[in-house]
C-alpha cells in the first residue's frame, strides 16, 4: 500500500498539524508550501514532535511546472490540498487575487494528478459554504447558500470542480472536508497558528489580548437571536481536525470510499457562543481577559454548527478533545510564540 502523501500548504496551521498526525499514523509526507502565510519554523516543530523531518519543497502551486517536478520526483498516491488564501475580508477587497490563487492551484493539482495517475485527494473546504443556514445543525445535504465573499466562493467552486473532475474520471477519488472553526494548537506547543498582523479570527485575537499584544478583544455583537446574544460556532480542536484528514486518506487508500466524491462535516456537533468561548478561555487558563462589546461584524452568520453523524458513522471519526484542553493549548502556544514564562 502506498503510504506517501503530498501535502500542499503543509507549513500552515492546519497543514502542519495534519502532517504530524499523518506521520504518527505511519504515512510519509511530502510538503510543498510557498510560505505565503506560513513560516519555516512550523517544519522544525513537526520534526521536534515526530522525530521525522518531512520532505519539503518550496513551491507555489500556481506554478505548474515547479509543481510538476514534485510529481516527477515523488510517487505519492494521495494529495491533501490546503494551499489557499483564507482571509474573508481581504478576499472581498482583492477578489481576483483569491480566484487566481485558490482556483489555479487546485486546477494545477488536479491536472497533474490526472497526468501522473495519482488517484486520491482531500480538499480543505469550509462550513462557510452553508452561509446563514435555515435549519441547524447543518448536514452535508443542507443546501449551500450563495457565497458572500470571494473566499467563500472559492470554496464552493472548488467543491464543484472536485465533484466534476471525479465524475469525469474513472479513477479519481475526492473527499471534501468542511471545517467548522478550527482552534487550538498541538499540546506540545511546538506548532500552532501564526497569524500575520492583526488576527481576524476569535481565538488568536483572544490569546494575543491575553499576551498583551492587543489591548482589548471586541466581541462583535451581543444582540443576535441566540441564547446569550453572541454568535454561536462549532469550535473544533486542530488535532481532532488533523486526524479527520488521516482517516479520509485511509478511506481512499484502502478503497473504502462509497463514491468517488464524498463530503463530510468536520466539527464537534456542539454550538458554543463567543461569550462561552471567552469565559471558557478565562477559566481554563485562570486569567481575566480585557474585552468589550462592539458592533456586529458584517458578513457574520448568527449561528452555525455541524451535524457530524456522517463523519462519525462513515469515517469512524469524532472530535475527542475537551474544549478546556483546547483553550489551554491555544494559550500555551501563544506563550511559546511570545516567550512568556
Ligand atoms: N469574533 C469576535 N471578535 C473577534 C473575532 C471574531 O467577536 O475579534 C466573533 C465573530 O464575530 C464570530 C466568531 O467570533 O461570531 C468567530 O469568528 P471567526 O472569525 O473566528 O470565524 P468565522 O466563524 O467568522 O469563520
Amino acid at each position: 500500500m502506498n503510504r506517501k502523501v503530498l501535502v500542499t500548504g503543509g507549513a500552515g496551521y492546519i497543514g502542519s498539524h495534519t502532517t504530524v498526525e499523518l506521520i504518527n499514523a505511519g504515512y510519509e509526507v511530502i510538503i510543498v508550501d510557498n510560505f505565503s502565510n506560513s513560516d519555516p519554523s512550523s517544519l522544525e516543530g513537526v520534526e521536534r514532535i515526530t522525530g521525522v523531518k518531512p520532505t519539503f519543497i518550496e513551491v507555489d502551486c500556481c506554478d505548474k511546472e515547479a509543481l510538476r517536478k514534485v510529481f516527477e520526483a515523488h510517487d505519492f498516491m494521495s494529495v491533501i490540498h490546503f494551499a489557499a488564501y483564507k482571509a474573508v475580508g481581504e478576499s472581498v477587497e482583492k477578489p481576483l487575487m483569491y480566484y487566481r490563487n485558490n482556483m489555479l492551484s487546485l486546477i494545477n493539482v488536479l491536472d497533474l494528478m490526472s497526468e501522473y495517475n495519482r488517484p486520491n485527494i482531500v480538499f480543505s473546504s469550509s462550513a462557510t459554504v452553508y452561509g446563514d443556514a435555515d435549519v441547524l445543525p447543518v448536514t452535508e445535504l443542507t443546501p449551500r447558500k450563495p457565497a458572500t465573499s470571494a473566499y467563500g466562493n472559492t470554496k464552493q467552486m472548488a467543491e464543484d470542480i472536485l465533484r466534476d473532475a471525479t465524475a469525469a474520471s474513472a479513477t479519481l477519488h475526492g473527499i471534501a472536508l468542511r471545517y467548522f472553526n478550527p482552534i487550538g494548537a498541538h499540546p506540545s506547543a511546538l506548532i500552532g497558528e501564526l497569524p500575520r498582523g492583526v488576527p481576524n479570527n476569535l481565538v488568536p485575537y483572544i490569546t494575543q489580548t491575553a499576551a498583551g499584544v492587543r489591548e482589548c478583544l471586541s466581541i462583535f455583537g451581543d444582540d443576535y437571536a441566540t441564547p446569550d446574544g453572541s454568535c454561536q460556532r462549532d469550535f473544533i480542536d486542530i488535532v481532532d481536525l488533523a486526524r479527520a484528514h488521516v482517516v479520509a486518506i485511509g478511506r481512499m487508500v484502502e478503497g473504502r470510499s462509497k463514491s468517488q466524491y464524498e463530503v463530510f462535516n468536520v466539527g464537534t456537533g456542539r454550538p458554543v457562543s463567543v461569550f462561552e468561548l471567552v469565559n471558557g478561555f478565562e477559566k481554563a487558563n485562570n486569567l481575566k481577559l480585557n474585552y468589550k462589546i462592539a458592533a456586529r461584524r458584517s458578513g457574520d452568520v448568527p449561528a452555525v454548527w455541524a451535524d457530524t453523524t456522517l463523519a462519525n458513522e462513515e469515517l469512524g471519526w469524532k472530535a475527542e478533545r475537551e474544549l478546556n484542553d483546547t483553550l489551554r493549548a491555544a494559550w500555551m502556544w501563544e506563550k511559546h510564540v511570545r516567550g512568556i514564562e
